[in-house]
This record gives C-alpha cells, structure tokens and sequence, in this order.
C-alpha cells in the first residue's frame, strides 16, 4: 500500500457535514486545509509528540495510542479554555501495518468525534514511530478582551484547584514497569481503572470552556502538578502554599495512600526510590506523578460557587489544594500550617 492509498483509506473520512464545524472550510486532500476564523475570535493553536520509547510501550494497544495522541493536544486546549475546531497528523511509520493502522485511527477518530474536532490534514512518512499533532481551537474575543485562560493571571490570595485525581496514571505506569504491584482483593480492578488514566486520559476540555471568564490562570498538568504549577506561578510572578491533606480526598490514590500502613497489602518491589517510604513515594505520584492530564487553575475567593457552578456544569470534580501568595516559591504545608520538606520533582525530559 502507498502512502495515498493508506492516507485515503485510513485518515481520509467521507464529509460528514452535520458535524463538521463551519470554521472548516477545506479539509485533507490539498495542499492545505483552510479553517476561517470567526469575527471576535483567536485561533489557539498547540502541539504536542508522542516518541516510541519515550511516551509508550511499543506493545502499546494502537486504539489507545490514537485516543492519547489526541488527548494531550485536547488537553491544552482546554488549558486555555479553547473550544477544539480542527487538528492535523503528522506520522511516521516504521511499516504499513494495516491492523495497527485501523485501530489507531479509529481510536483516534472516536475521540475526534466526541469533540466535533476534524482531521483536516497532515503529512505521512516512513520512520521510528512517532505522532505529532497540531491542534486549533477557538477563543471569544469580549470587549475587546481575548478569554484565553493563561498562566500569567494569578493573584495573591487566589485559590488553587486541581480538576479530577492525580497520581494515578503514574501509579499504572509503575505497575507496568514491575516497581509496584497492588495485590490487595480490589487490585485487579483497580489497576484495570488507573491502566485507563495512563493509556486513556479524559482531556478537561468542558471544564476549561466553563472556567472561561472565572478562573485567573489555568495549565494542563501533563509533567506533574509541582512543576507545572510552577509555571504560573513564574509566569504570574507569584507563589503558593500547597495544602498536603486536601490531596487525602482524591479517589483512588488516596485509598492507596491512607491503606500502606495500616493493611501492609502493597508489596515495593524492586522499589526504584528504595530511601522513600512507599506513602511518601505514592504522595510524590499525586503531586509530581505526570501524565494527569486534568486542569490545575486559580481562582479569586469571591469565585467560589462559580467554581462549582462550572465543575458541575462541565460533570468534572475540582479540589481546592491551596492559595497564591506574594511569596515567591511552591510550599507544601501540613493541617498545622508547617512547611513539609519534600524532594519531589516533576518530569523534565532534559534534566540531568
Ligand atoms: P504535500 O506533499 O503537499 O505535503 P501530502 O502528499 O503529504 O501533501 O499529503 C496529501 C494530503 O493528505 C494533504 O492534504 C495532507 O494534509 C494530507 N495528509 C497527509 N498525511 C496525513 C495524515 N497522516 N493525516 C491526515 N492527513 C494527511
Ligand atoms: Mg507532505
């Protein structure tokens, strides 16, 4: 099979009109796709790549690798609180593999689908497999006003929320590589709903629509909330405290958390942080696991019940973790008020 052929048959899809958004107006099959931008509005514009080796298991099920490819470019979209328009392809492949291909793509086009978000293009060759996807959006522009929600809005005495759990896509991904294993009676399908958050992570996009107007800043904690937090906390020129049992009420991790001690069900295997207690190392995935791919924003005190209004409207949990403060810095504070000293980094795929 050519590269045209597999290109029609696999990433070419008949119009469908009724869904298609009215911004597009040529899709795959040119030179370019052309989207027409409406009056009073941005195009927000992000991409992100997936490397073999790097982001996923080879053995990977290509159905996920489809959804994920586009969940995590989803997912910055709904940082910014853009409404997904259309996005492009890029891929490299090291063989034709038809069975591969046709479940990559429907993975993918599943999760396009539920998004009115359109394939309109991309580009298709051989080598080590890796996915690159561009994303657009669309931002209102209100009185003269851009609604993007940036890093750089918050303000001391904001709250700080976290959207939906954290840790568990991290807690899967050590399952995987054999560090842990949850052998309590509920393990099973447990890993079975933490293996979904790492291989098909939910992108926040109604939450980030609905925190349109509300939240001061907004990021997608895709490298782990430490450090992603940090980045509005440098580009708002501020810090924050962090409160460490606010995470205590968070789904299943916290099961996991609140039950090491007590039950010693949890085997450590090979641990690969052998000085850290395995609560301290499951804490460490809550707040710089990586791989969430829920909303970590602000929000004025005053915003409270919008707050809610939007979790409820967007069917998303939030948590309030914490507040912004003039001092710069990222604390994490214990129900005293104590600082909690910690060594948790989130991912850098360039440090040392
Ligand atoms: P060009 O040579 O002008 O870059 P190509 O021959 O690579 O164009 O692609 C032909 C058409 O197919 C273009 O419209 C391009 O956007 C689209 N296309 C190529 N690869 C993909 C892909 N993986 N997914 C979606 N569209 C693709
Ligand atoms: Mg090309």
């Amino acid at each position: 099979m050519g590269e045209f052929d597999l290109i029609e048959r696999y990433f070419k899809r008949p119009e469908r009109t009724a869904e298609r958004s009215e911004l597009v107006k040529l899709g795959i099959g040119d030179d370019c796709a052309l989207l027409q931008p409406r009056t009073q509005t941005q195009l927000a514009v992000s991409s992100d790549m997936l490397v073999q080796g790097r982001h996923f298991f080879a053995d990977v099920d290509p159905a996920a690798l489809g959804h994920k490819a586009l969940a995590v470019n989803l997912s910055d979209l709904a940082a910014c609180g853009a409404k997904p328009i259309a996005f492009t392809l890029a891929l490299a492949l090291p063989e034709v593999n038809e069975r591969w291909l046709a479940a990559f793509s429907q993975g993918l086009f599943a999760l396009a689908d539920a998004h009115g978000c359109e394939l309109v293009g991309g580009d298709t060759t051989r080598g080590p497999l890796n996915i690159c996807i561009t994303v657009f959006g669309e931002v209102p522009i209100v009185n003269g006003q851009s609604q993007a929600l940036l890093r750089s809005g918050a303000k001391a005495g904001d709250d700080v929320y976290v959207s939906g759990s954290l840790g568990e896509a991290r807690l899967a991904l050590e399952v995987m590589r054999g560090n842990l294993s949850l052998s309590d009676d509920a393990g099973e399908d447990h890993f079975a709903t933490i293996r979904q958050r790492l291989e098909r992570p939910t992108p926040r996009v109604a939450l980030g629509l609905a925190l349109r107007g509300i939240a001061t800043s907004a990021i997608d904690v895709s490298d782990g909330l430490l450090g992603d937090l940090g980045h509005i906390l440098k580009g708002s020129n501020v810090g924050a405290s962090l409160e460490i049992d606010a995470f205590n009420t968070m789904q299943l991790i916290a099961y996991y958390v609140d039950n090491t001690w007590a039950s010693g069900k949890f085997n450590l295997k090979n641990a690969h942080n052998q000085d850290l207690s395995l609560q301290n190392t499951l804490i460490g995935y809550i707040v710089a696991g990586g791989d969430d791919y829920e909303l970590a924003f602000t929000a004025s005190p005053t915003a409270r019940a919008q707050v809610q209004v939007a979790a409820q409207a967007a069917q998303t949990p939030v948590t309030r973790i914490g507040h912004i403060e003039l001092e710069p810095g990222l604390r994490l504070v214990d129900d005293s008020g104590a600082i909690v000293q910690h060594q948790w980094h989130s991912f850098d795929h360039f440090a040392k």
